[in-house]
């Protein structure tokens, strides 16, 4: 039973909120266009780990190569949890520091990294062990984690009119909404669509157009980060080499 006569409130806009996506080049993006890098000499120590990894499967048991080998591997896996989780800190305590209202998807399910099955197991661990600090985190500062639904369309719907416009290969990193004819950059129009949607903004059963989600904060007056990079909406350097537009 649907009453056809209450109307649809209209969405607050909640300054103090923030989406966050995750991307291919950049770990996160947030509904304020900033992107934090993926670490690259992260991936590169990562790669060298599974290699003495394998090396040591190979060595003969109890042999001293291998006790050498294992106390390599031990070495390096040490390193490279700690350089994660330190960056990670770095993240989690500048974003749970400036927003009162936090919305993450709970596991990144788009196959962003599909061919890479290393990096995609890299990226997995990260978030998993990130949406775990920021849960905590939100908990000592007073603040809201919402976590929202794995399989809302956060890449097809257009955050300026809320009409959705389908799947984008993932080539595709910008694009132009046909309905209204904004211009998104994917990753940052996914993040404030994650904002909306775990603030109620966002109603799947209108259509284009009747729902008035506003493309508020992008970027938000006064946002500041030590360890991200603010990107200029619909011009994002970083990306703008490999984008392609269309429409
Ligand atoms: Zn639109």
């Amino acid at each position: 039973m649907v009453d056809d006569n209450i109307p649809i409130p209209k969405p607050i806009k909640a300054k103090n909120a923030v989406g966050l996506d995750m991307g291919i080049e950049n770990f996160i993006i947030t509904s304020d266009g900033v992107l934090y890098p993926n670490q690259k000499h992260f991936i590169k120590s990562q790669k060298r780990l599974k290699r003495l990894q394998r090396r040591l499967s190979k060595k003969q048991k109890g042999s001293k190569n291998r006790e050498k080998a294992k106390l390599k591997v031990q070495k390096l896996h040490t390193k490279v949890s700690n350089q994660r989780r330190d960056y990670l800190h770095k993240i989690s305590d500048e974003i749970t520091n400036q927003y009162d209202i936090i919305c993450v998807e709970t596991l990144n399910v788009k196959g962003m990294i599909r061919n890479r099955h290393l990096s995609k197991s890299i990226a997995d661990v990260a978030w998993s062990e990130f949406i775990r600090q920021l849960e905590y985190k939100t908990k000592w500062r007073g603040k809201t984690l919402l976590k929202i639904d794995k399989w809302f369309p956060s890449s097809q719907i257009c955050s300026n009119c809320g009409a959705n416009s389908g799947k984008k290969p993932l080539h595709i990193r910008k694009w132009t909404c046909k309905e209204c004819g904004t211009t998104h950059q994917r990753d940052i129009n996914a993040s404030i669509n994650i904002r909306n949607y775990g603030l109620g903004q966002i109603d799947n059963r209108n259509t284009a157009g009747t729902v008035g989600i506003q493309a508020c904060g992008v970027p938000s007056d006064g946002v500041t980060t030590s360890y991200g990079v603010v990107a200029s909406y619909g011009s994002v350097k970083q990306e703008a080499q490999s984008s392609l537009a269309i429409g």
